[in-house]
């Protein structure tokens, strides 16, 4: 038995129609860039995500990169985030000049610990970019507060997290001064093709995202600020719009696959006898994980590479997210961080592997999925 990591072909087959319905109302205006489709989109995902304002961009890198512009992160400035995440997120640090500076992980969530941020912060730091891993809001509550006192900013990096909430139902995107995400084809909400959008609460940065979304003249051609070309595709966001019908949906199929995964799991012991270990979903409420939208579903695991390579020859899809953490990017050697330095975010880049998760992942898949991981500790 075949079972991708994610299975694009299955998810869009159910919608075919619809989506074409985007190309021909697209085709017919023939106005392809921020067009109607981004404006219904921001409005939509701006009350999804709990927010005021909402402003569609490149991509989820461009969002993350005109946010910190918009807040006019550069030279001499320091912005903390977390070692353990997707490249980009300390990327466009570097990008407008500023200094990434990293604080570690809490092992469970994976996500920013916020206990170890007051020890990074300076004089020079201006912000901090929270990312929602694998789909689970960091520790917001403690994070706001920590900004507060010292005057510091907070941009979320929610490129794997849209919908995802804290306790009280909070959604990511909604807590700091803004929240980026990604319309990359493999996170819940995808474009075909490049996407993104900022929420935002404030309207005076809302409108400054907008004019810096295209170049940053206002009136055009008159320029008193530097943006560039952050504009999102009409075809896009239509087809985004289209889809977040049916994401709440799509995340409860996710969330059922991973109460499947750990009844399979605990069924074999592979927990009890040290083999692997499931996510946590800290938010949890009455065993029902609602709060964690499984953008991946990661385990930790015992001899992680070679469980992989026994995965991929069986045909189940199986990936590291992410092998080498940034401090020790050979780009960031000038940061002159050392191995040692984030002891958990560089053990999760040990062990951790990602199992497929998608809606439309079935019961026979994961139970051939566990018994492959069985077999594999079995033998
Ligand atoms: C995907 C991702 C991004 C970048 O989004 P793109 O749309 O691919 O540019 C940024 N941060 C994280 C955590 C991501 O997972």
């Amino acid at each position: 038995m075949k079972v991708p990591l994610l299975d694009l072909k299955a998810h869009h087959a159910p919608i075919k129609d619809e989506i074409f319905s985007v190309f021909e109302a697209v085709f017919k205006s023939q106005y392809f860039i921020l067009g109607p489709e981004v404006k219904d989109l921001e409005a939509k995902i701006a009350a999804y995500c709990q927010t005021e304002f909402a402003v569609g961009v490149s991509s989820g890198t461009d969002a993350l990169l005109l946010a910190l512009m918009a807040l006019d992160i550069g030279a001499g400035d320091e912005v903390i985030t977390t070692p353990y995440t997707f490249f980009a997120t300390a990327g466009v640090i570097a990008r407008v000049g500023a200094k990434p500076i990293f604080v570690d992980i809490d092992p469970v969530t994976y996500n920013i610990d916020p206990e170890k941020i007051e020890a990074a912060i300076t004089p020079r730091t201006k912000l901090i970019i929270p990312v929602h891993l694998y789909g689970q809001v960091a520790n917001m509550a403690s994070i706001l507060d920590i900004a507060e006192r010292h005057g510091l900013k907070v941009v979320e990096d929610a490129a794997q997290a849209i919908g995802a909430e804290d306790a009280e139902g909070k959604r990511a995107g909604c807590f700091g001064d803004m929240g980026c995400f990604s319309f990359f084809p493999s996170k819940n909400l995808g474009a075909m093709g490049d996407g993104g959008i900022i929420s935002i609460k404030d309207a005076t940065l809302a409108d400054k995202v907008r004019k810096m979304r295209v170049h940053g003249g206002h009136p055009k051609y008159y320029h008193k600020m530097i943006g560039g070309n952050f504009r999102l595709d009409s075809i896009q966001a239509g087809i985004v719009g289209v889809k977040l019908k049916y994401l709440d949906g799509w995340t409860k199929r996710r969330q059922e696959n991973a109460r499947h995964y750990a009844e399979l799991f605990e069924k074999r012991a592979l927990i009890q006898d040290g083999f692997l270990s499931l996510p946590q979903a800290v938010y949890e409420k009455s065993n029902i994980p609602h709060y964690h939208i499984y953008n991946q579903f990661i385990l930790r695991v015992k001899d992680r590479d070679a469980l992989r390579a026994f995965l991929i020859k069986e045909e189940i899809g199986a990936e590291i997210y992410y092998p080498v953490p940034l401090h020790l990017q050979e780009c960031f050697s000038d940061l002159s961080y050392k191995k040692g330095d984030f002891p958990e975010s560089e053990k999760a880049a040990m062990e951790t592997l990602a199992l497929p998760i998608y809606p439309e992942l079935n019961l026979k898949m994961q139970e051939f999925v566990v018994d492959t991981i069985d077999r594999f500790y079995r033998k």
